[in-house]
């Protein structure tokens, strides 16, 4: 017997019959003899309605109200799940995050968790019951309030519990088989891995990979979660994610093969390139630029610095970050405008990023040989480049990045036979 957490995303409860359907697949997990306990997420697109509704009232939510709304969509999943698993004749309880004991910081919308303390659901399952937590939420003890972990936060949920309850495994529920060498709705041809390693994951879902959600891929890294990505609408097995020191768990014995040098690649259309034009090439301006943008809140990402021009002893500084943090960057810069001495700023919301990960690039030489010329053959313009050690990034016309990224995968022989199944989901 196993202590088994499974997280079940919106697609998978969008509707009655889905509810129906899932809990299904929980009472039979529960009659293979296993302890359950279940993070389970918003209806379909419950979430995004909320917002939605919550901008057409105010301009700009209070935070703490907007995560009294948007807790309310886990709630009203987390009691249907339980209601159709009792008509099964089994024992549910729902919970909601602060019942659960996952205590958070207070930062709302993007609150990290501090602690777990699961007490009433470790009394729950000692008496037989199968213990349902609405995901994606917590609760902050200094300021009493309810605060939700940012959007995707029921993965988090999912593994902080493994975490506390020392589960066996983490399943995370989907409307896709596993994790794929890319987005499936943007490359038919991806194809299912069966086992990725921790660290590649982080990468692929830090550059734009949504199957998990990065701070739940950090968590199980740090806490050793072994996590099993997998589709609510099939009973195929799907892909363990192995941290450091991990065993494949269905590896057969004489059945270890040799790793594929790149995993995936990863599309992400999300960010936005700011330049600024004509700053002057003496040291101290590029501390200067980069504070007045953090100081506004920015996540940057990759930076570039054009050769200057000897004639002018000028410039151009160039650097990307998520479109959502443009507007206070620009506004931020511009204010400092005649303090720097630059000339002006561009903005440009059209980029794509496109990043090929794999930890066999430690090793291998030529990976990003095959990247370049994958994209020359096809006329594809590189407007920037970064890489770490087990990734390439380049950022290209956003138009262009679902055809570069399908001959990107092709170059790497990542394409499989046939076309991979999307169950369900907008993937919004
Ligand atoms: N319902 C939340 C969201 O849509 C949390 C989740 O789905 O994990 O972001
Ligand atoms: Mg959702």
């Amino acid at each position: 017997m196993a202590l088994i957490v499974q997280k079940y995303g919106g697609s998978s409860v969008a509707d009655a019959e889905s509810i129906k359907r899932v809990a299904k697949r929980i009472v039979d997990t529960r009659r293979a003899g296993h302890d359950v306990v279940v993070a389970v997420s918003a209806m379909g697109d419950t979430t995004d309605e909320m917002l939605d509704l919550a901008h057409q009232v105010a301009p700009l939510p209070a935070p703490r109200e907007l995560d009294m709304l948007l807790s309310s969509g886990e709630r009203i999943s987390m009691a249907l799940l339980a209601m159709a698993i009792h008509s099964m004749g089994f024992e549910a309880r729902s919970f909601t995050g602060s019942q659960a004991g996952m205590i958070t910081d207070a930062k709302h919308g993007s609150a990290r968790i501090v602690d777990v303390t699961p007490v009433r659901l470790r009394e729950a399952l000692d008496e037989g019951a199968i213990v349902i937590v609405a995901g994606f939420q917590g609760f902050n003890r200094d300021t009493r309030d309810i605060t939700t972990l940012g959007r995707g936060g029921s993965d988090t949920t999912a593994v902080a519990l493994a975490a506390a309850l020392e589960a066996d495994v983490c399943e995370i529920y989907s409307d896709v088989d596993g994790i794929f060498t890319a987005d499936p709705r943007v490359i038919p041809r991806a194809r299912k891995l069966d086992v990725i390693s921790s660290e590649e994951m982080l990468e692929l879902a830090a550059n734009g990979a949504k199957v998990l959600y990065i701070r739940a891929v950090e968590f199980a890294r740090r806490h050793g979660v072994l996590i099993h990505a997998r589709s609510s609408f099939s009973s195929a097995e799907g892909t363990y994610v192995l941290g450091e020191g991990m065993k494949d768990p269905r590896e057969t014995e004489g059945a270890a093969m040799e790793e594929p040098i790149v995993a995936g690649v990863a599309t992400d259309l999300t960010q936005a390139k700011i330049t600024v034009v004509g700053v002057p090439d003496v040291p101290g301006k590029a501390a200067e630029i980069f504070t007045v943008v953090a100081k506004a809140g920015a996540n940057v990402d990759m930076i570039v610095q054009n050769v200057s021009a000897a004639s002018t002893g000028r410039t151009d500084i160039s650097f990307t970050l998520p479109k959502s943090d443009a507007p206070a960057a620009l506004k931020a810069l511009a204010a400092e405008q005649a303090d720097v001495g630059f000339e002006n700023l561009v903005h440009d919301d059209q980029i794509g990023k496109l990043s090929v990960v794999g930890a066999g690039m430690r090793t291998h030489s030529g990976v990003s040989a095959i990247l370049f010329e994958a994209l020359s053959k096809t006329g594809i313009n590189i407007e920037m480049i970064s890489t770490s050690e087990i990734r390439i990034s380049v950022v290209l016309r956003g138009s262009d990045l679902a055809d570069a990224a399908r001959e990107v995968h092709s170059a790497y022989g990542l394409d499989s036979e046939i076309e991979a199944t999307v169950h369900a989901g907008t993937g919004r």
